[in-house]
């Protein structure tokens, strides 16, 4: 890793070191000597629909995950470990990273087409999904394989759809050869298709599934803003763990004073499994840090995050919302589940989500990030309060928008919520 990214990394002034014991490697799994935190967001209420009523133990009401020994004395039983799914998932995503990036450096028009409801998709969106599903059955052989992805291979197989296909075939290739892990003969454009299919499973209540948006924030992508890569798994319909490769975003905070320094450090890999925190490393290979939200009760600096593009999520709502707050600072408006990375670190302390009435959340667009922040003791939830249930197949079942924050900050937040929405409409889709 380049010294700059390991300066840049000590400077993050909400990150806790790790201590590995062992020197890092691209693709570290988590150490077994991570503390096991009594996590207290899964004591929310997880079937009501009445307004968020956090119910603290007497650890939670600590703003520090950090000092978790005391926690962890409370746990009777290991709680269960993912840790070799987790190495799959970031080894995946690292993997599906590497190939947006090659393929953001030389974007080109004919990289994008058209899926039949207009919105753009790239090449790398389907050879990322093809390299995440690869790299899992290839990291996890022998083991009943579910994947709830965005992509199938429906459009590219259409006649006029030949030479993209082509161009993901070489791609997918190319970048397997290039890492060097799987000495496989070169993947067919068969295989491609039926690769990008295995990811057509409805996900639910029973079993594992993983859950994937190969390149969440396209828009963003195709811009050259933020994108992520967002894994994560369910377990029983819970998300037990959580990986969000964020190529473009700075390794340093997007919210303070170092935001406007030019060539910062970029490429950032988030983590989370089911308590056990929430850890950040660069995508190229560095010492995981944990990292938490911020701790901030003050709403006045709470600087708050919202989507790039108002189609998504109101601009107008959010302002009334930061308005009844008091929040001083101006909206964060960045592509993709890299506002779930950002808030994990403490970089600002409100997420706000608002799509037009009608829209179906997916559960890809939240999973990994939902976990991201949970772990690093946030709280995410619809806007009547009630945690969100990913347990419900592809979609989320939600009252009208996600608000993410800290504990701290929820109540007021949930108040200002429900009073903007009596006076700010959203759109119909
Ligand atoms: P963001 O970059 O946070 O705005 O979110 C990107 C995600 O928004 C994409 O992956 C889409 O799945 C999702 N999306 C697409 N259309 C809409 C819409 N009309 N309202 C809300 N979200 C949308
Ligand atoms: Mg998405």
């Amino acid at each position: 890793m380049a010294a700059s990214s390991l300066t840049a990394l000590s400077r993050l002034v909400h990150l806790t070191p790790s201590s590995p014991k062992s020197n890092p490697k691209p693709f570290l799994s988590f150490s077994s000597s991570t503390v096991p935190i009594l996590f207290t967001f899964f004591t929310l209420k997880l079937n009501s629909s009445s307004s968020y009523s956090p119910i603290l133990s007497s650890s939670s009401s600590s703003s520090s995950l950090s000092s978790s020994s005391s926690s962890a004395s409370l746990n009777s039983s290991a709680p269960m470990s993912y840790d070799k799914q987790l190495a799959a998932a970031k080894k995946a995503a690292s993997l599906a990273a590497r190939l947006c990036q090659n393929v953001q450096k030389g974007l080109l028009q004919s990289d994008v087409q058209s899926k039949s409801d207009k919105s753009p998709v790239t090449v790398a969106d389907y050879g990322s999904q093809v390299l995440v599903s690869f790299v899992l059955q290839k990291e996890l052989p022998g083991q009943a394989f579910s994947l709830v992805a965005e992509e199938d291979s429906g459009d590219l197989r259409k006649e006029e759809s030949q030479e993209t296909l082509e161009r993901i075939t070489k791609l997918v290739n190319d970048t397997i050869v290039n890492d060097g892990s799987y000495k496989v003969s070169p993947l067919s454009k068969g295989d491609i298709l039926t690769i990008i299919d295995s990811g057509m499973s409805e996900g639910g209540s029973n079993g594992q599934h993983w859950v994937l948006d190969p390149i969440d924030g396209t828009k963003g992508f195709l811009r050259g803003d933020q994108y992520a890569i967002a894994l994560g798994l369910l377990d029983e319909g819970k998300v037990v763990l959580g990986v969000l490769a964020c190529p473009n975003l700075p390794l340093e905070s997007i919210t303070s004073e170092h935001q406007n320094t030019p060539n910062r450090v970029a490429g950032c890999l988030f983590s989370a499994q089911l308590s056990c925190g929430t850890y950040m490393e660069s995508l190229d290979g560095s010492p995981p840090v944990k990292v938490h939200v911020s701790n901030t009760e003050n709403p006045e600096e709470a600087a708050f995050f919202e989507s790039y593009e108002a189609a998504h999520s109101s601009h107008s709502l959010s302002g009334s919302i930061a308005k009844k707050l008091g929040v001083k600072a101006a909206p964060v408006r960045i592509d993709s589940q890299a506002k779930y990375g950002a808030l994990s670190r403490g970089d600002g302390a409100i997420y706000l989500r608002f799509p037009n009435k009608g829209y179906r959340e997916k559960i890809w667009d939240h999973a990994a990030g939902y976990i991201v922040v949970a772990e690093a003791g946030g709280v995410a939830t619809d806007a009547a309060g009630n945690p969100l249930d990913f347990s419900k197949g592809r979609y989320l079942d939600l009252d009208t928008g996600i608000i993410v924050t800290n504990r701290k900050l929820m109540p007021a937040l949930l108040k200002a919520v429900q009073e903007s929405l009596k006076e700010v409409a959203l759109p119909s889709l």
